[in-house]
């Protein structure tokens, strides 16, 4: 069987294509069913509501088992802004480097242990045979950094994220290393024995 993963993010794409060669499927991608240029708006108030909006969509106009997120980074001293905003955090006109520099901007003058941040992400499995669509979520703790170690690795928020236990950003580390740790891993990990499951029913 094929797995639709339904992002339009090259990054998450690339990390959800590691973290689930492990399944006996095949995994497609928005492009490859030329859904790639379908803007959804994220209207939910929550990282579930909007990963199951995305997931549910997807399944209805692929009719494939459809795996999407829903992710961001809730820094504390924000009060867990910029959230399930994070995509969007400073308005549509600011690029991933711009949302970065407005985030460091915020925290100016905050001293290394008020800078605790958490990154979240909630997968949501819609299968168009499943009445139900899945939901699991998966989350890591760190802090972040005093400037942008922006070196061209990882996407989004990656060079300012330092997680808890390393001295490096998620940029910096290598991408087997941000599999094993991050928020989206521990998501996955939780979601792989559904779809592996979801994989034997349709053998
Ligand atoms: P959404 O899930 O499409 O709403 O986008 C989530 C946003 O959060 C992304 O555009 C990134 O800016 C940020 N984000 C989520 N996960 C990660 C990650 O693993 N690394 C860096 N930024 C992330």
């Amino acid at each position: 069987m094929n797995i639709l993963i339904a992002t339009g993010n090259s990054g998450k794409l690339q990390e959800y294509q590691r973290m689930f060669a492990v399944l006996d499927a095949g995994l497609l991608s928005l492009t490859d069913l030329d859904l790639g240029d379908i803007e959804l708006e994220e209207t939910g108030k929550s990282f579930e509501e909007n990963a199951s909006l995305k997931a549910n969509t997807f399944a209805r106009l692929s009719n494939h088992c459809t795996v999407a997120d829903d992710s961001g980074l809730m820094v504390d001293a924000l009060d867990g802004a910029p959230g399930i905003y994070s995509a969007r955090y400073g308005g549509g006109q600011l690029d991933s480097a711009g949302r970065r520099g407005k985030l460091l901007a915020a925290l100016e003058g905050v001293d290394e242990e008020d800078r605790g941040a958490r990154f979240v992400c909630v997968i949501a499995i819609a299968d168009p045979r499943i009445q139900e669509t899945i939901l699991v979520r998966g989350e890591c703790r760190g802090r972040i950094a005093f400037r942008d170690h922006d070196d061209g690795q990882g996407f989004g928020y990656d060079s300012v994220f330092i997680p808890d236990g390393y001295q490096l950003t998620f940029g910096q580390l290598r991408p087997e290393l941000k599999d094993g740790l991050s928020h989206r891993a521990r998501a996955a990990q939780k979601a792989l024995p559904i779809l592996h499951e979801i994989c034997s029913r349709s053998l």
